[in-house]
C-alpha cells in the first residue's frame, strides 16, 4: 500500500505542537502506539565527539544498505506514523546517501503528511543540505561550544590520531555558515546542547551563539552515559538543576526551548525538583518533551534491518524488519520487554510518561517509578 500525497494542511511545529512527544498519541489512543520511526542510514562520520552516544558503532567503511523499498514497505504498514527521524553517524557524510536514501525518505514523509527530522553535525557542503530544503521539517544539530577551540577539543576527542586545529576551525565555520544560510532559506534549525561536565557552567553563552546562528529552537538534554560518554564525569542532580536555572535566567524568551529526558520528575518529594518543574512549566516558549524512545518510536538500522528502542547501542535489538512488521515488533516490546516494564509509568496530571531508561539508570538505579505518582502541580 503506497499512500497518496496528503492534502492536509501542514501545521507549523511550535511549542504547542510537537508530534515527537509520545504524550499526544498516548492521550489520543489511550495507550502507547508506534507513531515515530528513526532510521540509521550510516555508521560513517567525519568527527569523533567525546560524548558520542553511538561512538562504538562508528566505522571507517560500510557495506550495502538494505533496499529502500523494504524500508518504505515497512513504513507503509505503520498506520499511525506521524514522524520520522534520520540519523547516523553523519547522515550527510556521503552525497550518494543523500540522493539515494535521504531525499526519497523525506519525499515519502512529505507526501504522507509525516513530519521529518535529520540529525547532522552540519559540517558538510551546503549543496547537500540545500537538497533537503523542500522536504525537511527539522534539522537537528549538536551544539556545545563557545568557539573553534571547544569544537576541536570535543569534536575529535576519540579520533585516535591528532586533528589539526585549523581543520577543526574550518568545519566549525562551515557549521555556523550552513546554519545561518539554511535558516535564512527557511529551514528550522534545532540546536541541541547537552548538560555535562563541560557545558553546565556556560549554557547561557552557548544559548546566545545558537541564536546568532539563526536556530529557531534550542534543545537541552542531559548527557547520556552511553558509548564514548560512559567514562565521562557525571554531573550531580544539583549541578544539573543549577545549570538549567542559569540558562532560564539568561535565555531569549522568544526562542523555543525544548527540554528533554531531564532527570527531574513530578513524583519527586524534593522541593527543589518541584520548584524547577514549576518554573519550566510556566516559562514562555519552554516545552518539556517526554522521551519518545520505546514509547512511540523505534530505531531501524538500515544495513541489518535490526530494530532497537534507541540508536544507542546499550540495549540489544529486539526484532528485524526482514521478518516482522514494525508495529508487531513495537507491540511485543510494549507488552513484554522487561526493560519497558521498568519505566512505563504515566501520570496524566503531570503530562509525564516516565523516565528515559539511560537517565533512570544514571540517577535512580534503585527507584521503582512504577510505584510512584506525581505529587503536586
Ligand atoms: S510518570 Fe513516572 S516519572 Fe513521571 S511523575 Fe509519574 S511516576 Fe514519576
Amino acid at each position: 500500500m503506497r499512500l497518496e500525497p496528503s492534502s492536509r494542511t501542514i501545521r507549523e511545529l511550535s511549542p504547542s505542537f510537537d508530534p515527537w512527544d509520545p504524550i499526544t498519541s498516548l492521550r489520543e489512543h489511550g495507550r502507547h502506539v508506534l507513531t515515530s520511526v528513526e532510521m540509521t542510514v550510516t555508521n560513517l562520520c567525519n568527527m569523533r565527539c567525546e560524548h558520542c552516544a553511538v561512538g562504538d558503532s562508528l566505522t571507517m567503511k560500510e557495506g550495502e544498505m538494505l533496499p529502500l523499498k523494504n524500508m518504505l514497505d515497512r513504513l507503509d504498514e505503520v498506520e499511525h506514523l506521524q514522524t520520522i527521524s534520520i540519523t547516523g553517524g553523519e547522515p550527510m557524510f556521503r552525497a550518494s546517501t543523500v540522493e539515494s536514501t535521504i531525499v526519497p525518505l523525506l519525499k515519502y514523509a512529505r507526501e504522507r503528511g509525516v513530519r521529518s527530522q535529520i540529525n547532522s553535525n552540519l559540517t558538510m557542503p551546503y549543496a547537500r543540505y540545500e537538497k533537503l530544503l523542500p522536504y525537511l521539517d527539522v534539522m537537528h544539530i549538536s551544539f556545545n561550544y563557545l568557539n573553534g577551540d571547544d569544537f576541536h577539543e570535543v569534536g575529535f576527542a576519540n579520533s585516535g590520531h591528532p586533528v589539526a586545529k585549523e581543520a577543526a576551525y574550518r568545519l566549525y565555520d562551515t557549521m555556523l555558515e550552513n546554519s545561518r544560510r539554511l535558516s535564512e532559506d527557511g529551514m528550522l534549525i534545532s540546536a541541541e546542547s547537552m548538560i555535562n561536565y563541560r557545558t553546565h557552567a556556560k549554557l547561557p553563552q552557548i544559548h546566545k551563539l545558537i541564536g546568532d546562528m539563526g536556530a529557531r529552537r534550542h534543545e537541552v538534554h542531559p548527557m547520556y552515559a552511553s558509548s564514548f560518554a560512559s567514562t565521562l564525569p557525571v554531573l550531580s542532580l544539583k549541578e544539573m538543576s543549577d545549570a538549567i536555572h542559569s540558562l532560564l535566567d539568561a535565555r531569549d524568551p522568544e526562542m523555543w526551548m525544548l527540554f528533554g529526558t531531564l532527570p527531574f520528575f513530578a513524583c519527586s518529594a524534593l522541593e527543589e525538583d518541584q520548584k524547577l518543574l514549576r518554573r519550566l512549566r510556566k516559562e514562555k516558549n519552554v516545552t518539556l518533551r517526554n522521551d519518545p524512545d520505546g514509547r512511540n518510536r523505534v530505531n531501524v538500522n538500515m544495513f541489518t534491518g535490526d530494530v532497537f528502542v534507541t540508536d544507542f547501542a546499550d540495549i540489544s535489538a529486539f526484532g528485524n524488519i526482514s521478518v516482522s512488521k514494525l508495529v508487531d515488533i513495537f507491540a511485543e516490546w510494549q507488552e513484554s520487554h522487561p526493560l519497558n516494564q521498568k519505566v512505563n509509568c504515566f501520570c496524566e496530571a503531570a503530562s509525564c510518561c516516565g523516565p528515559n531508561l539511560l537517565v533512570a539508570d544514571m540517577y535512580y538505579p534503585k527507584v521503582d517509578f512504577k510505584s510512584r505518582k506525581a505529587i503536586t502541580l
